[in-house]
């Protein structure tokens, strides 16, 4: 079958990689993650992976919704003192940024320009009857990735389709660029903050290395609550601060890299995100909120929003301590493979799966530390196959699982809403073998959807 001929294959492999230097599918290596003499490709599929239409349409029809929702979760610091309670009790990490938003909460927020820059993941979970469902994965509410590469993969699928001899379907790869409306937003956040000579500062991952303690000056204008880059030579003001790190508890190596969040959560800089919709993003809020009633307080007024992001849950489960907990952690330990696992972490490969659920509830189940976890209804999508091509691995055809992410971008000033989108999709295809890890953790890679 031509599906299987290596030799065909191989070669479109080639094309393909080719296709992802010409358009800038980059990624820097590990070996010399800081080198900008070598680089490769990102990783990717050699073939679009089949999403049905109408799902698609329904991830990218709710993005609004999601987008209102985590704004305003934000904006109530009861609900996430609350939902968070049990959490922080015992997450370290969670507690630290939960000890920021108190102090913010207490002197008064400095900003009232607020810049969501977000991504929904869903799977397809597989129904019996064989059709599938959206269900939501998790919403990253701070750095989320790859809106950039993913507005430049739709043309080396289309040319792999082309040279592939599936003319027709090349030009059903849907164009893609969040990457615009993620700047877009980032754009209006900075006029919206007036000041023209100051900066847009992306505190960017420099190999997991912390990057929080330098960079900045306190000076005399900070009186006025203006945060200083001073890693440009004139120190220079800044209007936006985008947190592509600042996630993970390897990110705040030192007391410093603590004062630094502190710092910037209180100058009148417009934070992306600030640290009430940094916590908004967190599992333990994604699992509150399936509790009933929850998404109502929220949207009062607004039923078919409210159906349209409840549709998209899949089972969440609380563990805190009590009957309800009891019960929950019971079910995980009679059977595990239904279920995931998952503490209050971002970035991947944290998640616990099968029979290290039970050893983990073992060991916790006595004490409050189990309230440091969520418990999750694993999605079975329905494996395809593909070839993933990586750097330096043999080519060979895989089952695959795909999980769809789609970007929202928001703006607002005080209580008007200036901007709310969906500004794009990302897919994301991994071998069926792993059961968690994204595209950085060397898992998954870059791929597109092909609408049927
Ligand atoms: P992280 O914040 O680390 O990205 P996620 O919740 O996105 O955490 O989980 C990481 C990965 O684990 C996902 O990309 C997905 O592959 C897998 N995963 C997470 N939750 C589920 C689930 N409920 N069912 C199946 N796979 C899941
Ligand atoms: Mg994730």
């Amino acid at each position: 079958m031509f599906w299987n001929n290596i030799i065909i294959f191989g070669k479109l492999a080639e094309v393909a990689k080719d296709a992802a230097l010409l358009h800038g599918v980059l990624m820097r290596t590990q070996e010399t993650p800081m080198s900008s003499e070598l680089v490769s490709y990102a990783p990717f599929t050699l073939f679009p992976t089949p999403v049905p239409k109408a799902v698609f349409h329904q991830a990218l029809a709710v993005q609004t919704f999601y987008n209102t929702l985590v704004d305003k979760i934000s904006q109530d610091s009861e609900f996430l003192q609350e939902a968070l309670a049990s959490t922080i009790a015992v997450d370290d990490f969670t507690a630290r940024l939960f000890k920021i938003h108190q102090m913010i909460l207490k002197e008064g927020k400095s900003q009232d320009i607020v810049l969501g820059l977000n991504r929904s993941d869903y799977m397809l979970d597989q129904g019996g009857d064989g059709t599938s469902s959206l269900k939501q994965i998790e919403i990253n509410t701070i750095a989320a990735s790859f809106g950039g590469l993913s507005s430049r993969t739709p043309d080396v699928h289309r040319l792999v389709l082309t040279v592939a001899g599936r003319k027709e379907e090349s030009q059903q790869i849907l164009d893609n660029n969040p990457a615009a409306g993620l700047a877009r937003g980032i754009a209006k956040a900075w006029e919206l903050y007036g000041a023209p000579r100051a900066v847009v500062m992306f505190l960017v991952e420099e190999s997991q290395r912390n990057i929080f303690d330098h960079r900045f000056v306190e000076n005399e204008l900070w009186k006025r609550k203006h945060v200083f880059y001073s890693h440009l030579s004139d120190g220079q003001e800044v209007a936006v601060v985008y947190f592509r790190n600042g996630y993970m508890p390897q990110n705040y190596i030192s007391e410093q890299a603590w004062d630094a969040r502190l710092l910037m959560e209180r100058s009148l800089a417009v934070k992306c995100p600030d640290i009430n919709t940094h916590l908004a993003g967190t599992k333990k809020v994604q699992q509150v909120l399936a509790k009933p009633g929850v998404l109502e307080r929220f949207l009062p007024d607004h039923p078919e929003a409210v159906q349209q992001i409840r549709a998209t849950f899949a089972g969440l489960y609380t563990l805190d301590m009590g009957a309800e907990g009891d019960k929950n952690i019971a079910m995980a330990l009679a059977t595990p493979d239904r279920f995931v696992l998952k503490p209050q972490r971002e970035g991947g490969g944290n998640n616990i799966y099968g029979t290290e659920i039970c050893q983990v509830l073992e060991a916790v189940k006595e004490s409050s530390e189990r309230t440091a976890y969520i418990l999750m209804d694993k999605i079975q999508p329905t494996p395809q196959q593909n070839y993933l091509l990586r750097r330096d691995a043999p080519l060979k055809i895989s089952d695959c699982l795909s999980e769809l992410g789609v970007f929202g971008t928001y703006v607002r000033q005080g209580t008007h809403m200036v901007m709310n989108e969906c500004v794009g999709h990302l897919l994301r295809t991994k071998s069926s073998e792993h059961q968690d890890g994204g595209v950085a953790a060397g898992v998954a890679v870059l791929d597109n959807p092909l609408l049927i």
